[in-house]
C-alpha cells in the first residue's frame, strides 16, 4: 500500500500548524455490558468523558510527533485508570474473586509485539506489555513470571490487588454466580468489556494495543483473546486492529490478523475487511448454540478507520486525519 506524505514535525517552525502531522487515532472501551435501559444520562456522560480523556492522551503524543506505539499506550493507560471500563481499575472479577489482567501491544512498522496475561499487581498492564516488547526477547509473559519481570523494569507501577476493586464489578460477579447456580447464566456478552487503541503516526506507522480484565466469573486461569497477538491485537505496515468480545471466538478466528491479512494480501478496503470478519465470520460461527460476538477498531496506513460490532453497542472514540473527532456507544450513533 502507498502511504500518504507525512509532514515532518518541527516545533521551532512557525509554520508548524500548517505542517500539522497527519495522524489518526481510534479507541474502544468494550462491546459488552451495555444496555440502553441501564445507561443513565449521567453514566453516559462520564463514559464519554473517559473516552475523550483517552483520545486527548493519545492525540497529544501523536500531535507532538510521537510514535503510534507511544500513543496507543497513552490512550489505553487512561482507560485502565477509569473504573467504567473493564481494564486496570474497574476490571471484572474471576470466579475466585480476583482480578487477572491481560494486555498486549503490536507495532506495525517493526512487527514487534508484547503481551502479558494473568497479572494481579501491575497498575498499567499495557505498560508492562510494552516493556515485554521493548525490554525482553519474548512476546508473552504470564502471571508471577510476568510480575517478576516487571520488577526489573524501571517505571512499572505496582499496586495492592485491592486497587482494582469496584463495587459494580463485584456485584456483577455475585449476579453471575447466582445465575450460574440457577442454571440461567446470561449470554457472555453481559460479562465482557476491554479497552483498546489503534493509531497512525506522522511517520505513517501503525500500532495497536488492548487491555482487559477478561470475562466475569472466568476460572481455571482462563485467558481470552486480548493478550493473544493475532486474535485480539494485530498490526502491520498496512493495518492495525484491537478487538473486544467473546475471546474464545476471537481466538478461533484469529480476528485481528485476519482483518489485516485481507487488507494486505487481497487489497481489501479496511471497512470491507473488518465487516467481513466481525459481521459475517464472527457472528456466523456457532458453538454449543452460541454465536461469536464483539467488535473491533481498525485503522489503515491511509488513516481510514472502521469500527464494526455485532453487539448492542461498543464504546468508541476517534480522531480522524482531518482532526474531526467523536465518541459513540450504540449502533445507531454515527458509526463511521
Ligand atoms: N475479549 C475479552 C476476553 O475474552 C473480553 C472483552 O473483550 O471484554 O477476555
Amino acid at each position: 500500500m502507498t502511504h500518504p506524505v507525512h509532514a515532518a514535525v518541527d516545533p521551532s517552525n512557525p509554520a508548524a500548524e500548517a505542517a500539522r502531522p497527519i495522524t489518526a487515532l481510534v479507541i474502544h472501551g468494550g462491546a459488552g455490558t451495555i444496555g440502553r435501559a441501564q445507561l443513565t444520562a449521567e453514566k453516559e456522560a462520564s463514559i464519554r468523558a473517559g473516552l475523550n480523556r483517552a483520545l486527548d492522551a493519545g492525540h497529544a503524543v501523536l500531535h507532538a510527533g510521537g510514535s503510534a506505539r507511544e500513543a496507543v499506550v497513552a490512550a489505553v493507560a487512561v482507560l485502565e485508570d477509569d473504573p467504567h471500563f473493564n481494564a486496570g481499575h474497574g476490571a471484572v472479577f474471576s470466579h475466585d474473586g480476583v482480578n487477572e489482567l491481560d494486555a498486549s501491544i503490536m507495532d506495525g512498522h517493526t512487527l514487534e509485539a508484547g503481551a502479558v496475561a494473568g497479572v494481579h499487581r501491575v497498575k498499567h498492564p499495557i505498560e508492562l506489555a510494552r516493556a515485554v516488547m521493548e525490554r525482553s526477547s519474548h512476546v508473552m509473559l504470564i502471571g508471577d513470571g510476568a510480575e517478576a519481570f516487571a520488577r526489573t523494569v524501571p517505571g512499572i507501577a505496582f499496586v495492592d490487588p485491592g486497587y482494582f476493586f469496584t463495587d459494580d464489578r463485584w456485584q456483577q460477579l455475585q449476579d453471575a454466580k447466582r445465575e450460574e447456580a440457577a442454571g440461567a447464566a446470561k449470554a457472555p456478552s453481559a460479562h465482557f468489556g476491554t479497552v483498546g487503541a489503534v493509531a497512525l503516526d506522522a511517520r505513517g506507522h501503525l500500532a495497536a494495543a488492548t487491555s482487559t480484565g477478561g470475562m466475569t466469573n472466568k476460572r481455571w486461569g482462563r485467558v481470552g483473546d486480548s493478550p493473544i497477538i493475532g486474535a485480539g491485537t494485530y498490526a502491520t505496515a498496512d493495518c492495525a486492529v484491537s478487538g473486544t468480545g467473546w475471546g474464545e471466538f476471537f481466538i478461533r478466528l484469529n480476528v485481528a490478523a485476519d482483518i489485516c491479512a485481507r487488507v494486505s494480501y487481497r487489497g481489501d478496503d479496511l471497512q470491507a475487511a473488518a465487516d467481513a470478519v466481525v459481521m459475517q465470520r464472527l457472528g456466523s460461527l456457532t458453538l454449543n448454540g452460541e454465536h461469536g460476538d464483539g467488535g473491533v477498531i481498525a485503522i489503515d496506513a491511509r488513516g481510514q478507520i472502521a469500527m464494526p460490532f455485532n453487539t448492542e453497542g461498543m464504546y468508541r472514540g476517534w480522531i480522524r486525519l482531518d482532526g474531526t473527532r467523536g465518541t459513540a456507544i450504540f449502533a445507531d450513533d454515527a458509526r463511521r
